[in-house]
């Protein structure tokens, strides 16, 4: 999910819908938008679809005064599949003694079935199905005086993965969650307003300059000039989700002083280096595997070719929840330029496989358009684990990788080869020199080496083996 928030300027819905937009790569499902006006006290409005088919509409944005907001776009890791129900779109509310809060969640807190199933015992009305509410009703079951006092209580009791943002009346909160998974950055809006984003992609559009990244473990409490921090966590180590630099995010935000393309092209240059191969071309597949796939022939001096063309009107498909929406989503949104590949060697590079019908489909066509031969090289290692943390992949017996080799992968798909990016490749082109240091790894890379940095509690409880 992406998540955006903005105190200290002149309708602030216009930003937050703008803001969101940025986002959209993160969540297409839906999007929210609450705001705050002294006169008119808290207005949202919640909508399926595009940011830019609903909170462009002046309609909308007129019905949410005021001069702070926050909003959110969803994309379902959590709560109901498929069908995303109006009652699941954030931000949420919540009415408290203290007055109203309202906050959006990126992440996927893995003790949510327990405290649900708690919560509920003890009287809590939910009114969705998604993991995030806990967070309200936790709050409302806190003695804590103020809101932000409220927030830490509740999010002391959840585990896993946040980034949040939250809103009262006047102040604007941001918190991450102790090992920073999911990002959250800080943005000055002229002199007199700040913002929260959960990449620096979403600052860039409002014009606003980025200050820093929101620290793991740490809460910021904004209000008129001011930004009060503090660790209500106690101590933090960063175990920043890796996926978000090899797929997630998008390839201009950055983090730790560095853009996520020039990672993922370094990605491409370490693939090159790892699992070199004689071709005439290389390819990427749009648009994840674009900057891996200049990295790779950067470094191999084998030309870069735009093989395949992307559909710029199809969404992720990634996020697309269903298996059969995901199953059409290849040829809907991918071709091959004939003329380009005909009777070439052609290297493929992609971000990711999952199941492997992606790879499968594409295949298919660079095959048929009479490619001599096909070399798939992944950007990121084999995924052969599900995510807890807020990133949809499938259940273990769905990963093509935890039931199969890479050779067994690479004749499934029907390449000539197939090589995945090794986990300390990966590293190393994220910043890391030694690469992975397996006492101490600095990102989450569960995925991949089914090292959980938070135990999933509530997979566990369904049976989920570690
Ligand atoms: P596959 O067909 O192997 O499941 O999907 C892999 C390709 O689709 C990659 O290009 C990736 O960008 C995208 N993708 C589709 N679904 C998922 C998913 O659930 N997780 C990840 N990591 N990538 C996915
Ligand atoms: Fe990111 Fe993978 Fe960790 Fe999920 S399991 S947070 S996708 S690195
Ligand atoms: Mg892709």
């Amino acid at each position: 999910c992406g998540i955006f928030g903005v105190v200290g300027v002149t309708d602030a819905a216009s930003f937050v819908a703008l803001g969101l937009h940025a986002l959209q790569h993160r969540g297409q499902e839906a999007g929210g938008i609450v705001t705050h006006h002294p006169e008119h006290g808290f207005n949202s409005a919640r909508r399926f679809g595009y940011v830019r088919d609903n909170f462009t509409r002046p309609d909308v944005i007129a019905t949410l005064p005021g001069s702070i907001g926050i909003g959110h776009v969803r994309y379902s890791t959590a709560g109901s599949k498929g069908a995303t129900a109006i009652r699941d779109v954030q931000p949420f509310f919540g009415e408290f003694s203290m007055g109203g809060a309202a906050i959006a969640h990126n992440g996927n807190l893995t003790n949510a079935a327990a405290l649900r199933r708690e919560l509920i015992e003890r009287g809590s009305i939910f009114q969705s199905s998604s993991d995030s509410e806990c967070i309200i009703h936790l709050m409302a079951r806190s003695i804590q005086k103020t809101i932000s006092e409220r927030i830490k209580d509740a999010l002391r009791r959840v585990e896993g993965a946040f980034s949040v943002i939250a809103m009262t009346r006047t102040k604007l909160i941001g918190v991450r969650d102790a090992l920073g998974v999911r990002p959250l950055v800080l943005g000055r809006v002229g002199d007199s307003g700040w913002a929260l984003a959960s990449e620096t992609c979403a600052l860039d559009i409002i014009g606003a300059d980025f200050v820093r990244e929101i620290d793991p473990g740490e809460m910021v409490i904004i209000e008129g000039n001011k930004v009060e921090s503090s660790r209500p966590f106690g101590a933090a180590k960063s175990r920043f989700c890796i996926f978000e630099q090899v797929y997630f995010s998008r390839p201009d935000s950055q983090y730790g002083g560095r853009s996520v393309y020039e990672t993922r092209r370094q990605i491409g240059v370490e693939l090159a280096r790892e699992a070199p191969v004689e071709a005439d071309i290389v390819c990427p597949v749009p648009d994840s595997g674009t900057p891996a796939a200049i990295g790779f022939s950067q470094e191999s001096g084998i030309p870069f070719a735009l093989g395949i063309t992307r559909n710029q009107y199809v969404g992720r498909t990634f996020i697309e929840p269903t298996e059969q929406i995901r199953n059409m989503g290849v040829r809907l949104k991918l071709n091959v330029n004939r003329a380009l590949i005909k009777g070439k060697r052609v290297i493929l590079v992609d971000d990711s496989v999952v199941r492997g019908t992606t790879s499968r489909k594409i295949k298919d066509m660079v095959l048929e358009a009479g490619a001599a031969e096909v070399h798939f090289r992944i950007a990121s290692p084999p995924t052969a684990w599900p995510c807890f943390y807020g990133v949809d992949t499938p259940e273990r017996s769905k990963l093509l990788a935890a039931t199969m080799t890479e050779d067994e992968m690479r004749d499934w798909i029907g390449v000539d080869s197939l090589k995945f990016i090794s986990l300390d490749g990966l590293y190393r082109a994220a910043g890391e020199a030694a690469g992975r240091d397996p006492a101490a790894p600095k990102f989450c890379d569960a995925c991949f080496s089914g090292d959980y940095p938070v135990v999933p509690s509530d997979k566990i409880e369904e049976g989920f083996q570690m």
